[in-house]
């Protein structure tokens, strides 16, 4: 979706003499429940581009390596010599998309990549290269090794470990950076990631410092800076809809007219709640209830303190943010899925949208919406990351 805006925009903005487009020509995606999603972005990627892509959607990424490469219980670095040795990936696979089964080899000149971050972040327990999930680092490797990819964009948690994909990704050469929301005028938003452009040795050339690149982007937004009012653009016809979704959920006998949205909460985030504004008190002298811009991430302990009081930034959204409650002691409600979407750069009101140029997305099924959460890039970073990658390197054709 990201790519499709930088596209369009790029192709309105008049600033090359030349049309682009980069059509998406693969993805994988292990998880089923996320094929609805995908298909929905893709829909509205072709809106936004003006052409449709035929994409294929394949399953499992580790499906890919011959059958046995490895085994799950095998160490990282038997893994890694079985996968560099291994004599190459499938090339045919499972296309959900197209329903039969479709080349895997499509010729492709950039690879964008959200790698599981479990086995990485401070969340999990830090395994990094000795983690489970070390196979789909070897598996995206060896693919876009053996696709000699020019440009391979990689997203994950700052602890990413680099030594891992250096290792599994033997002929690009990396470039990592860091961003976060604010960087690109969503300062109300905690979600620090970093993002590593890997450069193929053969196939690219760099013609710009994608470094200072980003840094001369970062000053563009350091003088204006959104709060996480900004953020709050539910009607009340909409945050009653989810009151009520929550409260079938949780079965508790909705309350249609009551605004005050305390009594879905559980017990234990009640007295999450209290204990943050205990706390907020304390370490403010002010009353928490009296502050707009506050956000409680309830899914964590209050001795855990996730908030937005010292960032002044929604806490970063996690797997298990479509169900945990960001509440706005203040507003004495939660954030909508829709309000988290525009949180994170995408277009799910008609503002936005329009100030974008592109159809709405995920505005109207707030389930639907909260599926995109947890894992979802933002929106504008990835663009960003995109763009920065296009103009840094160029193709050795
Ligand atoms: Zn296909």
């Amino acid at each position: 979706m990201s790519r499709a805006l930088l596209e369009a925009s790029v192709n309105r903005s008049g600033l090359v003499d030349f049309t682009v487009s980069i059509p998406t020509v693969a993805m994988w995606e292990r998880d089923q429940k996320c094929e609805a999603v995908i298909s929905d972005a893709m829909r509205w990627a072709n809106q936004v581009t003006g052409h449709s892509s035929g994409a294929c959607l394949f399953g499992d990424i580790e499906e890919l390596l011959p059958y046995r490469t490895f085994d799950p219980s095998w160490t990282y670095s038997r893994k890694l010599q079985a996968t560099l040795q291994c004599a190459g990936t499938s090339p045919w696979g499972h296309c959900t998309f197209h329903a039969q089964t479709c080349s895997t080899g499509k010729v492709s000149s950039m690879d964008v990549s959200g790698l599981p971050c479990p086995d990485m972040s401070l969340a999990g327990k830090r395994r990094k290269r000795a983690g489970s999930t070390n196979g789909v680092y070897c598996a995206r490797g060896k693919y876009v090794t053996q696709h000699k990819v020019p440009i391979v964009i990689t997203e994950c948690t700052p602890e990413l470990d680099m030594g891992l994909m250096e290792d599994t990704h033997p002929e690009h050469h990396m470039f990592q950076m860091f961003a976060e929301p604010g960087d690109v005028g969503f300062a109300a938003t905690a979600r620090r990631r970093t993002w590593v452009i890997g450069m193929h040795q053969d196939r690219s050339t760099i013609r710009q410092d994608p470094y200072e690149l980003l840094e001369s982007v970062k000053g563009l937004f350091a003088n204006d800076p959104t709060t996480v009012q900004d953020y709050l653009v539910a009607s009340r016809a909409e945050v009653l809809l989810e009151a009520s979704q929550l409260a079938q959920k949780r079965r508790i006998p909705f309350q249609a007219d009551c605004l005050d949205l305390t009594y879905l909460l559980t017990q234990r985030e009640k007295e999450t709640a209290a204990a943050l504004n205990a706390r907020f008190q304390e370490q403010f002298g002010r009353n928490a209830e009296l502050e707009p811009a506050l956000v409680y991430h309830l899914g964590d302990s209050a001795t855990f303190g996730s908030w937005s009081a010292v960032s002044g930034r929604i806490p970063t959204y996690r797997v298990g943010a479509k169900s945990s409650v960001y509440w706005l002691p203040h507003y004495k409600r939660f954030l909508t899925a829709k309000e988290k979407l525009i949180s994170m750069g995408w277009p799910s009101v008609p503002e936005i949208a329009s100030s974008m140029h592109v159809p709405l997305f995920g505005a109207s099924d707030p389930r639907r919406a909260g599926d995109l959460l947890g894992n979802a890039m933002h929106m504008q970073i990835c663009g960003l990351m995109q763009l920065l990658a296009l103009v840094s390197f160029s193709p050795n054709l």
